[in-house]
């Protein structure tokens, strides 16, 4: 979902608060190989930040530099109702 009022909210709970997880993820760039198939390139990516509904389990992500991540983290802890 978008980023309303500093908070993130679950797709399928709009009135519930997403929870973010500790620390960082990241997604591992590819390349493609001649045959089609890719290889995982596990050193080259985004460092991103997970949110997840505690109720359902859907997940979200950005990336962990920008700005909106910052002004989230300021604003203190979810109100989850
Ligand atoms: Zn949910």
């Amino acid at each position: 979902m978008p980023i309303k009022n500093l908070t993130l909210t679950c797709v399928n709970h709009p009135d519930h608060t997403l929870t973010r997880t500790d620390g960082l993820g990241a997604l591992s760039m590819v390349s493609k190989n001649e045959d089609g198939s890719t290889t995982a390139l596990p050193r080259n990516g985004m460092p991103v930040v997970f949110f997840y509904c505690e109720l359902c389990g859907y997940v979200e992500m950005y990336a962990e530099h920008r700005t909106a991540i910052a002004m989230l983290e300021t604003a203190g802890p979810p109100a989850n109702p």
